[in-house]
């Protein structure tokens, strides 16, 4: 298939191009993982995507991206991450667990610093130092600072 066939739209974030998946269309993408020509990976891959789009199935505010990195000059791999929509627009996340160390909350938090969400952008620094500048959340039962910085939370349903 085509990354277009199982896209809803396609987003310019941090000056890059991302297909935002259509969850409508993730049983078609489990059964035939190859899109472009691309397989997007192994079970592993498969599992981890399974329980993003879960996850984004749940709240309306995320979405899932698939992007393209080059390997060398001849090849590319799909990348994928979680957007939130902020403000200011879409902002790359990685969804983490954490608990606070101060109360013990549990949760599931959005973390817009990690590196590695920015690997294929052209201006990494920038875009680091932009999500670094977004308002922080605190945990959302005592108000202490989090051990991750965080931009969105929830706590673990039990
Ligand atoms: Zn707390």
């Amino acid at each position: 298939m085509k990354i277009e066939d199982v896209s809803k739209s396609i987003e310019v974030v941090n000056d890059e191009k991302l297909y935002i998946i259509d969850v409508e269309q993730w049983n078609v993408i489990k059964y035939n993982p190859v899109i472009d020509e691309v397989s997007l990976g192994g079970e592993n891959i498969m599992r981890l995507l399974s329980g993003m789009i879960e996850f984004t199935k749940q709240h309306d505010e995320f979405c899932l991206a698939f992007y393209r990195c080059n390997i060398g000059t001849t090849r590319w791999r799909w990348l994928f991450c979680e957007l939130l929509k902020t403000d200011m627009g879409w902002q790359r996340v990685k969804i983490e667990q954490i608990i606070c160390e101060n109360c013990g909350w549990k949760g599931e938090i959005a973390n817009p610093t990690l590196p590695s969400l920015y690997d294929t952008v052209s201006n990494k620094q920038e875009a680091l130092n932009f999500a670094w500048a977004q308002p922080a959340k605190n945990c959302p039962i005592c108000g202490k600072r989090l051990p991750r910085f965080s931009i969105w939370t929830q706590s673990t349903l039990l």
